[in-house]
């Protein structure tokens, strides 16, 4: 699992490993638990945090918004849940 997160340093989104306890971020080269980081979504694929990370990224800078809302980050959950079902399911 991948835990896409966002660096309390400099609010740049990352993504790490769920049994990694730290990350560098490779913006501003703060450490960041993955205790004190508050997740956003919780992926099985680096390729798909990659992604997210991406989307989220491009999302806050097309809307100008600081941060994602509970309910976008809510929404965010299920699309993606819906998202892995339609392409992962045979
Ligand atoms: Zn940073």
């Amino acid at each position: 699992m991948y835990l896409v997160i966002r660096c309390p340093g400099c609010r740049s989104f990352a993504y790490m490993d769920h049994l990694q306890r730290w990350k560098l971020c490779p913006i501003c080269g703060e450490i960041i638990s993955s205790q004190k980081a508050s997740v956003y979504i919780e992926v099985e694929k680096y390729a798909e945090a990659e992604k997210i990370v991406a989307q989220l990224e491009e999302y806050l800078k097309k809307t100008r918004r600081g941060d994602l809302t509970d309910e976008e980050i809510a929404s965010l959950r299920a699309t993606y849940a819906r998202w892995v079902k339609a392409h992962l399911t045979p």
